[in-house]
Order: C-alpha cells, then sequence, then structure tokens
C-alpha cells in the first residue's frame, strides 16, 4: 500500500509532489498527460507574489524565470470602469515588491515542475488515468482506466485532476456566470511595460495582462456577442476592443488566438471524503478577474504537504487529519471564492446605482493608502 497517490501532476499536482519529494513516504502520481505534454494547451497563468514564493521554496521559480519568455513581472495594475468615474493604479513599488504579480505560460510552468521532478524519486506515471477513486476505512483504491493495471491503493489519495471528476462522494456547487471569457494574444504599437489593465464595462470585466512581447486578452461577454468577436475581421476586432478601453489603453496593433471558454463558479462543497482529499482546481474553479484560483490551488498543494508531513504515517488519510487540513484552508478557500464571486456582483452589473459607489471604490481605494494596500495585498496573497 503506497503512503499517498497524488491523481493529476498538473500544476497543483505537481506542487505537492515537489513539496513531499523529500518526505520518508512511499508516494506515487499519475497524470493522463503523456510525459513532456500538456492537456491544457498553453494558458497563461496569473500568479501572485506569494505563489512565486513557494515556487521559490520549490526551487522551480529559477529555472523557470530562465526560460526566455515564460514569466512576465507585472509591475501596475490600472484599474478603471467604463463610463464611470474612478480609477486606481496599485504599484508594485509602493507595496516594496519586486512585481504586483507574474503572467506566467501554462507549458513553461509544468515543464519546469516535470523537470524538478525527474530530479526527486518520486515517482510519475505518465499516460494514466484515474478511472475512479473510492475510500473505505482501511484505505483507497484508485481504478485505472484502459490496461494500465490492478488498482493502487493507499492511505490517503489526492485529487488534483483540475474538475474532481474521478471522486465519489464529493458534492460540488456549481453557478453559469451566463457569459464567456474570450481570451487572445493582441500586440500593441508600444512596449507594455508590465503594466496591466483591469476594466470594468456594462458587459463584464476585462483584463490585459502584459505577457512577454504582447498583451494577454481576457474579456467576459455573452455567448453570442462571443460567437461574432470569434467571427469578426482582426481590423474590426481591434476597433471594438478599443472602444471597449476609450483613452485608458490605446495602440492596439494586432490579435491572434482568439479561443473562448464559458464562466463559471464550482466549488466542492467539502474538499475531503473518507480517506480522499482534492486540491487545485479540481476543489475550486473561479471566475478569472481577480486572478485567485490558480494562487488558491498552490496554496492548497502547499498546506496539505505540511500537513502530510506533519502526520505520523499510520494517521495519514484518517478523518481527524482530513477535518484538520479542511479547517486549516476553510479561511483562505471560502474568502477567495467570495472575493471573487463578490467582485463579479459589484462589477458586471451596470445598473446606475451600482456604477456611482463602484466609482467611489475605486477612487477611494486610490485616495486611501491603506485600503489601496490592502486590497493590493488581497489580490497578490489571498485573504486570510
Ligand atoms: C479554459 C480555462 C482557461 C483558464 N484560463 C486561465 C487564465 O487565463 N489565467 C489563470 O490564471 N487561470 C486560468 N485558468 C485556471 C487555471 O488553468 C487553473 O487554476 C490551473 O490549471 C489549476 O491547476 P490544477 O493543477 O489544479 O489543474 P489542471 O491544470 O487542470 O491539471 C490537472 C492535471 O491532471 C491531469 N488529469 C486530469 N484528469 C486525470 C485523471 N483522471 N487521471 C490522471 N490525471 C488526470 C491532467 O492531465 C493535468 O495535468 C483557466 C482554466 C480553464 C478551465
Amino acid at each position: 500500500m503506497h503512503d499517498a497517490v497524488i491523481v493529476g501532476a498538473g500544476p497543483v499536482g505537481g506542487a505537492l509532489a515537489l513539496a513531499l519529494a523529500d518526505a520518508d513516504l512511499d508516494i506515487v502520481a499519475l497524470d493522463a498527460r503523456a510525459a513532456g505534454g500538456t492537456m491544457r494547451g498553453n494558458r497563461s497563468l496569473a500568479l501572485s507574489h506569494g505563489a512565486r514564493l513557494i515556487f521559490e521554496r520549490l526551487a522551480v521559480w529559477p529555472h523557470l524565470a530562465a526560460m526566455p519568455g515564460a514569466v512576465t513581472p507585472i509591475r501596475e495594475i490600472d484599474i478603471s470602469q467604463a463610463g464611470g468615474f474612478g480609477v486606481t493604479r496599485l504599484n508594485a513599488e509602493e507595496q516594496g515588491l519586486p512585481a504586483l504579480g507574474y503572467v506566467v505560460s501554462y507549458r513553461a510552468l509544468q515543464a519546469a515542475i516535470d523537470d524538478a521532478l525527474a530530479r526527486t524519486r518520486i515517482h510519475i506515471r505518465f499516460g494514466v488515468t484515474a478511472a475512479s477513486v473510492d475510500g473505505s476505512p482501511a484505505d483507497v483504491g484508485i481504478a485505472l482506466a484502459g490496461d494500465a493495471g490492478a488498482p493502487l491503493r493507499a492511505r490517503l489519495a489526492v485529487v488534483a485532476d483540475g474538475t474532481g471528476t474521478a471522486v465519489a462522494g464529493i458534492a460540488r456547487e456549481q453557478r453559469d456566470y451566463r457569459q464567456v471569457a474570450l481570451i487572445a494574444k493582441v500586440g500593441m504599437q508600444h512596449p507594455h511595460d508590465g503594466v496591466a489593465f483591469e476594466r470594468f464595462t456594462p458587459e463584464g470585466p476585462m483584463a490585459l495582462l502584459p505577457e512577454g512581447d504582447h498583451y494577454g486578452l481576457v474579456w467576459t461577454m455573452t455567448a453570442e456577442k462571443a460567437e461574432a468577436m470569434l467571427a469578426a475581421s482582426d481590423d474590426r476586432f481591434l476597433a471594438v476592443l478599443a472602444h471597449q478601453f476609450g483613452a485608458r489603453v490605446t495602440g492596439f496593433a494586432s490579435v491572434a488566438d482568439r479561443r473562448t471558454f464559458p464562466l463559471r463558479l464550482e466549488f466542492a462543497r467539502s474538499t475531503v471524503a473518507t480517506r480522499t482529499v482534492v486540491i487545485g482546481n479540481a476543489a475550486q474553479a473561479l471566475h478569472p478577474i481577480a486572478g485567485q484560483g490558480f494562487n488558491l490551488g498552490v496554496r492548497d498543494a502547499y498546506e496539505l504537504s505540511r500537513s502530510i508531513i506533519q502526520t505520523p504515517r499510520d494517521a495519514l488519510g484518517s478523518a481527524t487529519m482530513l477535518a484538520a487540513f479542511a479547517a486549516r484552508r476553510r479561511t483562505d478557500r471560502y474568502a477567495g471564492i467570495a472575493f471573487t464571486h463578490g467582485l463579479t456582483k459589484l462589477f458586471a452589473t451596470d445598473a446606475a446605482v451600482v456604477r456611482w459607489p463602484r466609482g467611489m471604490a475605486l477612487t477611494l481605494l486610490d485616495a486611501v493608502p491603506p485600503m489601496k494596500k490592502a486590497f493590493t495585498r488581497a489580490m497578490l496573497f489571498g485573504l486570510s
């Protein structure tokens, strides 16, 4: 019997495996993807300064930062709303930080984690898909799809598969925002200088994140409008985009890689079941408005590694251990979910009654340094 089986060695499961590399434990990780590949395309992840510190501790950051174009620091975030007053700028220098956050290539991060894992004694089984995870008081069984072999047995199963679908017995809450995110790469006539833009429009929030030599665009809209924007010519697309940003951002030059995905909030009501815990996107998938989702997942992984290391082998996966872990993560997790969902509510509606206080909020945020600092800290580290 293994001490722990990690289902999914993506950025979150991989970070957990790395954090456990020096522990005297028998740990196996499975990933459905082939060695060296990803199944998630090359999306851009918004990484907080806190998440960077975790990847530094895991010795992933230096390799990642050395990869050309893999990491782009965000020096400043300009937050505004279309058709209303109130603008605020969050600045790294004011916070005494090297950067407010980072835009990181998913593929590069995964490669850096895989390389780091290859130097440890943790066994990763690539190309192996968990079909189901079923806990009992004695142990947990992980059935493998296809001809990958007999089910694995462990004291603890950690599910970091990005969806949580493999696990029985974890109830999930879902909220469909009835909007989609249109993402694209946008070239500019001038360098981005590390400045990110977040803009709240009547149709929903949009963001421009500095990424290598271009901006990564995240634009929320209805599915119908997204269809039209996907089909629009580049010139038409850039004209509508420029109109949305008004005078705040000018100089849009090119657009590439337009794609959409539906926006929903989905989270496990409880992250633990018998001898099983879910972390990362399997535990909570958030609206990208505040860039909190991935960072919460990284903190899940790091905190779980602490909990596993502090637990005697015989007690791994016990109800007591899992309840203590769930309690330890509760505040950060619910604060991240509520903060993100609250922002979507505050900023995704255009009722004049909301637009005015929203402008006040942005103006106040800019005028009152401690509040601005608190908001920045929330965006950077999470809310616990
Ligand atoms: C469409 C989409 C777009 C996104 N865009 C952004 C963005 O622009 N910026 C941002 O910050 N965040 C974005 N996110 C969120 C971000 O991708 C996640 O926060 C992050 O990927 C979570 O990492 P994870 O390791 O928990 O899950 P994942 O990245 O999903 O990794 C899960 C891993 O588990 C493996 N796996 C899956 N099922 C099984 C199984 N049954 N058995 C074995 N292995 C399995 C997969 O191969 C994968 O390697 C987006 C999410 C989605 C869904």
